[in-house]
């Protein structure tokens, strides 16, 4: 593979996805000759390099040999859409045209080419016209954002994006919001301030929140005092929750508009593809429809389109402000839930898992609030507060006479997005002085994915420090034991569906088997987790599994009862000798 092209807009950066390396200098001896294109291309033969050159590097046109995808040419296409942000690709087939160049425009290739009527020509010609073409769309979009900055306001060129988006997010299976803004009392602003100062008012309040906002999500002014933005790659309705939290806390703040503080209010209106629409016309119109809904609210205020959504909404937010207040109140609580070594029957350690006592609800499940601890950010203190509560009863644990009791600590990928990660478990630990070979931390194959070469060096970091490490709910993820293999850990643990679905179904054998034999093979603990029953466990140990965790054992507990059960297995252990 060779280094990415450099940046210069003058020359064409070409990806070219081929898995032949002769067709690679072909096509590029066919550009050469061509006086008006000086191109630097780029030869990408296998998927996972293909990953990462089109996230690292950007490129103008891709030319994709259609043998050339992971098994399903159509979903390729739609990857490579959405993974280059739309770049033109130019499909190569042996094929001749006809049939296939439809069925591949439908798929999204910008243009389709036979190899057996490829000749410099016709080669140069379809490269030419994208590469021109890309170029004109960049300049639109750069001449839209010099557009919103001079406060001018074109509302085609909006829903031209607003189109582009929901294709995209039709194609890739995307949800995609719409959030119309409009400022409160626009009027009296403009009375006291007059025309031009108010437009630098709204200038400036577009400014903070494009600040706010994700890189993907465009921002727009479509009308004196509206803005509307187009929020792309929604996974759940948690993602647009924290988009309009962002929007309502950047509202807070007042704005100076000649070295006064104006403070501003704004309803927004948010509405949903699918479930408000699917074209531009509609999604606006039922935006702007809840946004009038939300003006009914005194100041600043929201509404969705979809009741549901709405409903979701608020829950969630409720839910944020409220574990805010759980962390600072001392609501949260550490529950503990023993493992349990098959070979010896001792407990070698235990899983600290989050409880909250909610002050109205009771007590709630971390499956409820960790997506939103995690979306929200709180996740990182909230991380440090059980590292710090589970050191605190490692040191007491050893006064109590259970030496050697591991404790196990989940640790979230949003957590790595702390830069201080590594330095505050060290303070940490260093403060409470425990036995850091005790402490394990439990990751995911999700949180290593993120940004694996952070991740792997603050891995390396803490395991210097003597920590080690465990991957949950192994099985579930893409990666492979042996991908792993560089990284320091010590222990899997296998996933509790599989253990789950024993005796129902004859793959989640097999893939226990597979996973424990590899694992050893590794010099790797595995850990099997929801054993349940009886025949879970026995199958278990016929393979060899080194621990089990489950409810057939214990469930996760209080401190106060683990410290009872393990007193009472440690008694019955003296009367067995
Ligand atoms: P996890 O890390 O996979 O934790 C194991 C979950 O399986 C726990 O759910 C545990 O109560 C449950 N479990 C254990 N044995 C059995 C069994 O035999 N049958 C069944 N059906 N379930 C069993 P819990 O406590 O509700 O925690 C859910 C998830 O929340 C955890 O899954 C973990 O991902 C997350 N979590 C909990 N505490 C923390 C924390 O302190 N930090 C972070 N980042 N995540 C946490
Ligand atoms: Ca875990
Ligand atoms: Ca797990």
């Amino acid at each position: 593979m060779t280094l990415p092209p450099d940046t210069r807009p003058d020359r064409l950066r070409l990806l070219m996805l081929t898995p032949e390396y002769a067709d690679f200098l072909w096509l590029c001896a066919l550009l050469d000759d061509d006086p008006e294109i000086s191109s630097d291309a780029i030869w990408c033969p296998d998927l996972v390099d293909c990953d990462d050159l089109i996230r690292n590097a950007s490129f103008d046109v891709i030319v994709w040999d259609c043998i050339f995808h992971g098994g399903d040419e159509s979903a390729f296409l739609q990857y490579l859409a959405v993974a280059s942000e739309d770049k033109p690709v130019l499909a190569l087939s042996a094929e001749p045209c006809g049939e296939r160049s439809t069925v591949l425009s439908r798929n999204g290739a910008a243009d389709y080419l036979c190899r057996q009527n490829l000749d410099r020509w016709s080669f140069c010609r379809a490269v030419k016209y994208l590469w021109y073409r890309e170029q004109l769309s960049e300049s639109a979009h750069g001449q839209l954002g010099r557009e919103v900055a001079t406060g001018f306001i074109n509302r085609d060129l909006f829903f031209d994006r607003l189109q582009q988006a929901l294709l995209r997010a039709e194609r890739a299976g995307h949800r995609l919001a719409l959030l119309h803004l409009n400022v409160d009392d626009f009027r009296n602003i403009n009375e006291s301030f007059g025309y031009q100062r108010s437009d630098q008012l709204m200038f400036r309040l577009a400014e903070r929140l494009r600040q706010k906002l994700r890189r993907v999500d465009s921002l727009m002014r479509i009308g004196g005092d509206e803005l509307a933005v187009i929020v792309e790659k929604v996974e759940d309705s948690l993602d647009i929750t924290q988009i309009i939290r962002k929007v309502v806390l950047a509202l807070d703040e007042p704005l100076t508009l000649d070295g006064k503080s104006v403070v501003i209010s704004a309803s927004l209106g948010v509405a949903t593809y699918p479930e408000a629409g699917d074209s531009p016309e509609e999604l606006l119109r039922r935006a702007n429809r809840a946004m009038f809904e939300a003006k009914r609210d005194a100041g600043t205020s929201y509404r969705f389109y979809d009741r549901q959504l709405h409903i979701s909404a608020g829950y969630q937010l409720r839910l944020e402000a409220d574990l805010r207040n759980a962390l600072r109140g001392k609501e949260l609580e550490l529950y503990y839930q023993p493992r349990i070594d098959l070979a010896t029957e001792e407990v070698r350690g235990v899983e600290c898992l989050l409880r909250w006592h909610h002050p109205e609800r009771g007590l709630v499940g971390p499956d409820e609030f960790i997506p939103v601890a995690e979306r929200s950010g709180l996740i990182v203190p909230i991380g440090y507060w059980v590292i710090e509560q589970a050191c605190k009863r490692l040191q007491e644990s050893a006064e109590m006479g259970f030496a050697g009791l591991v404790f196990a600590v989940n640790l979230s990928f949003r957590q790595f997005h702390d830069r201080k990660m590594t330095e505050t478990i060290f303070r940490i630990i260093f403060n409470a002085n425990v036995d850091t070979s005790l402490l394990e931390l439990e990751l995911t194959e999700s949180a290593m994915m993120h940004d694996p070469e952070y991740a792997q060096r603050c891995l390396r970091e803490l395991s210097q420090l003597g920590i080690s490490f465990a991957l949950d709910d192994f099985g579930t993820g893409f990666s492979s034991l042996s991908n792993l293999q560089h990284l320091p850990i010590s222990l899997v643990k296998i996933d509790k569906s599989f253990v789950q679905d024993l005796g129902k179904s004859a793959d989640a054998e097999h893939i226990i088997r597979a996973i424990i034999s590899l694992a050893h093979s590794l010099q790797i603990s595995v850990v099997a987790e929801g054993v349940e029953t009886e025949s879970q466990l026995e199958f278990l140990r016929q393979q060899h599994c080194d621990e089990i965790q489950g409810y057939y054992f214990a469930r996760p507990m209080p401190w106060d009862d683990l410290v009872k059960f393990m007193n009472r297995r440690n008694q019955s252990a003296c009367l067995q000798q």
